[in-house]
């Protein structure tokens, strides 16, 4: 499975292409939105981490590029935790909305594990019912993350 992380933070990057690699999964990784897009268009990736806030372009608009020419299932990775956001992340067709800061704890990587799950059986069109999912990881993931920090 081969994952594309679009993340301006480096570590966050690093760490997050880190705890992928190590469960078995392939990972590129872009700093910018418009290197994201690029390698979104030129590639055939099964996942996107998309964080919002990029230099250039920012998530919005590398999401509704990606979703002119592709259905790749798309993650948004950001710490925008407010409902607008994320409610603006899923009109545009991501397929759900992690909230940072997470961490790789057992419990999270299910998280992940399931999301990614979810993503890849089926892509849902977008409509209002994934909130609840979104809302429910990213829970999981802030919880997760509290007191590893
Ligand atoms: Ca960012």
């Amino acid at each position: 499975m081969r994952i594309l992380i679009v993340e301006d933070e480096r570590k966050t990057a690093a760490y997050v292409k880190k705890g992928l690699t190590e469960q078995g999964y392939v990972v590129d990784v872009a700093h910018e939105g418009l290197d994201g897009l690029h390698l979104a268009s030129t590639n055939n990736y099964d996942l996107i981490l998309l964080d919002v806030m990029l230099p250039g372009i920012d998530g919005w608009k590398v999401l509704e590029s990606v979703r002119l020419q592709k259905q790749t299932p798309v993650l948004f990775l950001s710490a925008l935790d407010k409902v607008d956001d994320r409610v603006k992340g899923l009109k545009l067709g991501a397929d759900d909305y992690l909230v940072k800061p997470f961490a790789f704890s057992p419990n999270c990587s299910h998280g992940f594990r399931t999301s990614f799950a979810a993503v890849r059986s089926s892509r849902p069109p977008c409509t209002a019912s994934p909130i609840s999912r979104s809302t429910r990881s990213g829970t999981a993931c802030r919880a997760a993350a509290r007191g590893s920090n």
